[in-house]
């Protein structure tokens, strides 16, 4: 499976600026967007302080998670 990264609010460096953490069991929705195109995002835990961590995919990236 390929990894996904997210920023994770809940994990701060030393400028108090969210960082990018591995996204652990990453769950790829699909919703119907404007026009009809499809936006697709995942959802998953922060690899480090196992909090809700959440992303936009694109299509490729969407498709490469499942
Ligand atoms: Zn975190």
């Amino acid at each position: 499976m390929a990894e996904v990264k997210a920023l994770c609010m809940k994990c701060r460096d030393g400028n108090n600026k969210p960082t990018m953490q591995t996204m652990n069991n990453p769950q790829v929705e699909e919703k119907e967007g404007k026009g009809g195109s499809k936006r697709y995002s995942a959802k998953g835990k922060c690899a480090n302080c196992e909090g809700n961590v959440f992303k936009f995919l694109s299509k490729d990236d969407a498709d490469k998670l499942r």
